[in-house]
């Protein structure tokens, strides 16, 4: 069975593809819309270049004429990573008319992502007419919150008018983050972190989404590369005072977060390299400070926790985030293993831990050819 895993973004595409149960390929394209970043491994050969890529249409073409070198271009389905699901889809469809429909609709909710994935969606079933085509949403992992978690307290109407309500993000790197700690490790009870450029945490009780830090939006939740986070929501109609909508909607989403407190950069690594500035510092405490509240909360919902998960580029790769996250923590008797956690090990906190700290790098794609697996 050929499978493959396509997540684009809207300058880029991510896919894997498996074949007789192994990956065969897989990378990322990036900068698409001009002279595009390739970086893949097709059948044991790593390609890295640049490529002019105008759009996606190109990208996948390109993509799919490098498969056909190794006889690698039949699908038996293609499952495509779709942002936003709105309260409609609880798990992976195969997509249809009304599929595309509700997607196209749901672009309402997600402008930056779903209008890029219906177009991919698109343009492969054009290729692969005959190719089973299956979402997989991002929000769906979340819809098991329950009721008084996913609601805001405001105007009833909003939510029935409106589908003002929590939706959550990042679901599919939480469910394949929670079901890999539970094959390994037997947990039940766990607190995954996504810290990439986008930051969400989630409580995952038996593989079920109790709660998650995003909400109506991306933004929701902990500050983020350039993303606030949760704010007070009547520093908007004040703002409004002095900036045009736009304005604020811009500075919320792409000039906040670390890039916002510390002005200097988005990236974790500068902010770390920086500290002695005090708005790195200042960048970096509050980062972990909304990264600890966010844990003990969960941690209280979940009536214990017995794993607590690091991933995205953050989460895999800063010691010392973990390390002053964990320390925090050290209310709830988790003992840190700092050798462990300087070597980036699996398991980073002690045998006598009574929670157990585990670094796992999150893999969207592969949880999309698991899914689809199951499926057909
Ligand atoms: P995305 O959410 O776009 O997939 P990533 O998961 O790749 O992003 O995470 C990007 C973040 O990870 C950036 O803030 C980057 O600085 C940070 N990061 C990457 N490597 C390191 C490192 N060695 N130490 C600290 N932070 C890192």
């Amino acid at each position: 069975m050929n499978v493959l895993a396509l997540n684009a973004g809207s300058s880029s595409l991510k896919f894997k593809l498996m074949s007789d149960n192994e990956i065969i390929a897989d990378g990322l394209l990036e900068k698409i819309g001009g002279l595009a970043t390739v970086n893949l491994n097709v059948a044991g050969v790593a390609i890295k270049k640049e490529e002019t890529l105008e759009n996606h249409y190109q990208a996948i073409l390109y993509l799919i004429s490098l498969l056909n070198k190794h006889q690698l271009d039949k699908f038996d389905a293609i499952g495509h990573r779709v942002v936003h699901g709105g309260d409609k889809y609880f798990q992976a469809v195969a997509i249809n008319k009304k599929v595309l429909a509700d997607i196209d609709r749901f672009s309402q909710l997600a402008p930056l992502h779903n209008p890029i994935n219906l177009k991919v969606i698109k343009i492969c079933r054009k290729l692969f007419p005959k190719t089973k085509m299956i979402a997989v949403f991002d929000t769906a992992f979340h819809q098991t919150m329950p009721k008084e978690e996913y609601t805001y307290a405001i105007p009833w109407q909003w939510q029935v008018k409106h589908q003002i309500r929590k939706y959550g993000f990042h679901g599919i790197s939480h469910q394949y983050l929670s079901s890999k700690i539970t094959k390994e490790t037997k947990a039940r009870k766990i607190i995954t972190c996504h810290l990439g450029n986008g930051c969400s945490i989630s409580a995952i009780k038996d593989g079920k989404c109790l709660a998650t830090s995003m909400g109506f939006t991306p933004n929701a939740g902990l500050m983020m590369g350039t993303r606030s986070g949760d704010i007070d929501a009547m520093i908007i109609p004040y703002l409004l005072n002095y900036y045009s909508l736009e304005e604020i909607n811009q500075k919320l989403n792409f000039e906040s977060g670390l890039q916002g407190l510390s002005e200097v950069s988005n990236d974790f690594r500068l902010i770390e390299k920086n500290l002695d500035q005090e708005n790195c510092q200042l960048a970096f405490n509050k980062f972990v400070r909304m990264i600890v509240k966010y844990i003990a909360e969960y941690y209280v919902l979940l009536d214990d926790v017995e794993a607590i998960v690091f991933a995205g580029g953050i989460g895999t790769n800063s010691k010392l985030l973990r390390e002053k996250v964990l320390e925090k923590l050290k209310v709830f008797d988790i003992i840190i293993d700092k050798k462990a956690n300087q070597e980036n090990q699996f398991l980073i906190t002690k045998e006598n831990s009574k929670i157990k700290g585990y670094v796992l790098k999150t893999d969207e794609e592969l949880m999309i050819i698991e899914t689809i697996k199951e499926m057909i």
